[in-house]
């Protein structure tokens, strides 16, 4: 991450946190390996999940209404990888139901699949609040959870939604326009990056643009 996309994302937590009153800030100056998730000795996604389940390594802990872990076939051959839950994924503690999740639904079953088919996750388990970007200091403590699903899944295929999903799996500062389109390669595992279907919300035109991306997976699996 570039330390312009770390100096924005700390400026929209510190407004964000203004608006709620808040005046003062204590910084926690363990060096970053403390401040990590410990890792353990769970060996497959059930003992992943209880062990997140209880997670406090960071302070989206004391915010959140549920861990939303991940959901789907934990033998799926594609995995699809998010941002952060909002706030109907904090509140059912799935991944990906709101509007945006609605959305790529439809764009899993446009491919011929069903939700049940693939496996689907998220970089942060905990929302952070008032859907603000995620800081990088919540990535540095909560990335190695996804790794570690990766891990166990060992999916052919990854599709990495939107630009902090794709730029900390790959550990890349390409910006997702560039990113996108093009296999990359994660641990030996073919990731396609892709946009997240909240901005194809926004930008329905670019949704050409993902089913590209999506008949390239197709093909691929
Ligand atoms: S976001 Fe990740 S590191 Fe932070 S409390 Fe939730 S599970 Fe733990």
């Amino acid at each position: 991450m570039r330390k312009i996309d770390i100096i924005e994302s700390l400026k929209s937590y510190m407004e964000f946190e203004k608006e709620s009153g808040v005046r003062e800030y204590f910084f926690n100056m363990a060096p970053a390996s403390q401040a990590s998730c410990p890792r353990t000795n769970a060996q497959t996604l059930e003992e992943l999940k209880k062990e997140v389940d209880s997670c406090k390594s960071c302070d989206l802990s004391r915010t959140r209404t549920n861990v939303v872990f991940g959901s789907g076939n934990p033998k799926a051959k594609l995995m699809f990888i998010g941002e952060a839950p909002g706030r109907d994924e904090d509140i059912q503690g799935l991944p990906f139901v709101g509007r945006a999740g609605q959305l790529l639904t439809k764009i899993i079953e446009a491919m011929g699949l069903k939700r049940q088919d693939v496996y689907i996750a998220n970089i942060l388990k905990c929302r952070p609040p008032n859907n603000r970007a995620p800081l990088p200091t919540e990535i540095l403590a909560c990335a190695d959870n996804v790794k570690r699903q990766v891990e166990m899944k060992n999916p052919k295929v990854i599709c990495t939604l939107g630009k902090f999903a794709s730029q900390t799996l790959l550990k890349t500062e390409t910006p997702i326009t560039a990113l996108r389109g093009t296999f990359q390669l994660y641990d030996g595992i073919k990731v396609m990056p892709t946009f997240h279907p909240a901005y194809l919300l926004r930008n329905p035109q670019d949704k050409r643009l993902v089913w590209e991306d999506m008949k390239k997976i197709k093909k691929e699996l």
